[in-house]
């Protein structure tokens, strides 16, 4: 009510939360999980996953299936986040 105070009288019938997928550098992962063959990942959409699912379901689907996608998700892998020696 401090930032809303003329909703200081609305009757609140429900209300929701949920977690947000979220990465440090704001683009998903994608592709497949080198420790684990077979393992593939589609995560880390922060807030653009409905928008974006058709397109990677479709390059995912291909990946598995083909082991090549038509788009190069190489820059999506996650293995962006680990420590280059
Ligand atoms: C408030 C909000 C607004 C958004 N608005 C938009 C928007 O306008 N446009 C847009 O493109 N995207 C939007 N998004 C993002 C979009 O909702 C997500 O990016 C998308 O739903 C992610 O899809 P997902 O299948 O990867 O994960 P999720 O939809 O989170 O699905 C993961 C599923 O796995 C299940 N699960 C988790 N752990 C386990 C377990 N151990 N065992 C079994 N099941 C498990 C969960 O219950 C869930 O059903 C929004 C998200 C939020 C939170």
């Amino acid at each position: 009510m401090k930032y809303f105070p003329d909703l200081a009288n609305a009757k609140i019938v429900r209300t929701w939360a949920g977690w947000m997928d979220a990465s440090s550098d704001g683009v998903p992962s994608l592709g497949t999980v080198d420790e684990i063959p077979g393992l593939y990942v589609a995560c880390a959409f922060n807030g653009h996953g409905f928008g974006i699912a058709p397109a990677v379901g479709e390059q995912l689907a291909k990946l598995i299936v083909t082991g090549k996608t038509d788009v190069d998700i190489q820059a999506l892998h996650y293995d962006r986040y680990k420590a280059k020696i």
